[in-house]
């Protein structure tokens, strides 16, 4: 896990990216300790979603013990409600406590103010963050299949970089996610992946155990559309942790749907 470092912070374990940190943006990765929620949410369930069963008031307890550890205010708390687009908004005004005043069905925040704290949350996806040290351009990023497969990723550079910013100088953190080891899809998905990026799509899948399945590389794919807009291959940085291998993380596909979820998260600061 070279460039990141699991750490206590005032009680919580986090996950930082320490590359960002050295330029002095704050940017982390939520485990499932460290919370109040029972099992199977156990025990920093991040998300307010109906579907599962956890109750607000855990969720909320859940957020102020991240937002404390990290010396902050709920109004500094950016959250989206996400629904695997490739869309991404421009936020630049303080949150309204839990449900900040941005549209539905984004996947993305990006911001150039230094006191708000951009967060998506993710069980299996791909958790991106993006920091440019020279212009102060900020992004968090859910990025699971679907948003992959809709460039979701490249699309954040181009966002960032008609704030100002060079490709050459943003920096980008790539989360737990499902790995290769764990991520069987059928046919489908693998078509849909040929269609949009054509034949060199397939090199990210390779045949699994069972006929007609196969094995996707979501953040080597991921990867490779950042190269592709101008980022540096030495400004990538993935945790290159399986989600649904290692239990300290939250996996949809391992609990089978009945899980909590984690969060990333960034914030400038000063
Ligand atoms: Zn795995």
């Amino acid at each position: 896990m070279n460039h990141f470092t699991h750490r206590i912070i005032r009680g919580l374990p986090l996950i930082t990216v320490d590359p960002f940190l050295k330029q002095g943006c704050f940017a982390a990765y939520t485990t499932r300790e460290g919370g109040v929620s029972p099992p199977p949410y156990d025990s920093l369930n991040l998300s307010f979603s109906p579907t599962r069963k956890d109750s607000r008031e855990n969720v909320e307890k859940n957020w102020s013990i991240v937002l404390q550890a990290l010396d902050c205010f709920p109004q500094q708390l950016i959250r989206t409600h996400q629904t695997h687009s490739n869309r991404i908004a421009y936020v630049n005004h303080p949150g309204q406590s839990f449900f900040p005043d941005i549209p539905s069905g984004v996947d993305g925040v990006v911001t150039d103010r230094h006191e708000l704290m951009l967060t998506v949350v993710t069980a299996d996806c791909q958790g991106l963050l993006f920091y440019d040290p020279k212009k102060k351009i900020s992004a968090a990023i859910h990025s699971g299949w679907r948003g992959a497969l809709a460039d979701i990723g490249g699309k954040a550079v181009c966002k960032m970089a008609a704030m100002g910013s060079d490709p050459a100088d943003i920096l980008v953190a790539g989360g737990p996610s499902i790995g290769t080891c764990c991520f069987e899809v059928g046919e489908d998905v693998l078509s849909l992946f040929q269609e949009q990026w054509g034949s060199d799509a397939l090199a990210y899948f390779t045949p699994g155990d069972a006929k007609g399945k196969y094995m996707g590389d979501m953040p080597s794919f991921t990867r490779n559309r950042l190269l592709k807009q101008g980022i540096q291959p030495e400004h990538i940085y993935w945790m290159s942790l399986c989600t649904c291998c290692h239990d300290v993380f939250f996996s949809h596909r391992r609990q089978k749907g009945e899980r909590g979820t984690l969060a990333a998260l960034i914030i400038m600061k000063g």
